[in-house]
């Protein structure tokens, strides 16, 4: 990249080094590492279709580590109640990493529940996707400049959806699961 390039890069896209969990320094390069420089692939027409089906029914069967950390995790429960009732939508929990297709980081992180996120979200099946529930897993938030939490969970794992609030209700969670869905139909989002 050049440097010209490099200027109007924002600062979290820039080349730098961080520090891991466990007291490592690392260098992190998102342009490299978040994003694909690959060319499109060629896809004959009927795996097209298949493709369409694949991702029609991935979208349809949302099934959900049932892992919670931090405040938000007091608001995924009342999602598979009747009142909001998030079965109807494909969307179900599942005991374990290994049968689970998506993952809620749902609150702040310490850096201890870090490393047992990376971990589970390695044990997943591919493809799989994340979703980011609140203030504290987006930015910080009131935890900003905490000793023992992390700031930003997408310098460690990828984020697939958003949904920001402190508190964020059962209807934003709900909302971030048809962002997901209309991710996984339209854009073919194949996750990590
Ligand atoms: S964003 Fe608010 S509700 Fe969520 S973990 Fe942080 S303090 Fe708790």
């Amino acid at each position: 990249m050049t440097n010209m390039e490099n200027k109007f890069l924002k600062d979290y896209n820039k080349k730098r080094q961080v520090k891991g969990p466990d007291g490592q320094i690392f260098e992190v390069d998102p342009m490299q590492e978040y994003f694909c420089q690959d060319r499109p692939q060629k896809i004959d027409a009927h795996k097209g279709v298949v493709e369409k089906f694949m991702n029609w029914a991935r979208a349809e069967s949302i099934w959900v580590l049932g892992f919670g950390t931090g405040c938000g995790s007091i608001e995924i429960p009342p999602l598979f109640s009747p009142r909001f009732d998030a079965f109807r939508f494909g969307v179900a929990m599942r005991p374990t990493p290994r049968q689970s297709s998506a993952m809620i980081i749902s609150g702040y992180l310490a850096v201890k529940t870090l490393k047992r996120v990376i971990r589970s979200y390695e044990q997943m099946m591919g493809p799989k996707y994340i979703m980011a529930l609140g203030s504290c897993t987006i930015n910080g938030g009131m935890y900003w400049d905490s000793y023992n939490t992390i700031n930003r969970l997408d310098h460690y794992i990828p984020v697939d959806v958003y949904v920001a609030g402190c508190m964020p209700r059962p209807e934003a969670l709900l909302a971030g699961f048809d962002t997901l869905k209309t991710k996984l139909r339209k854009a073919g989002r194949r996750g990590q």
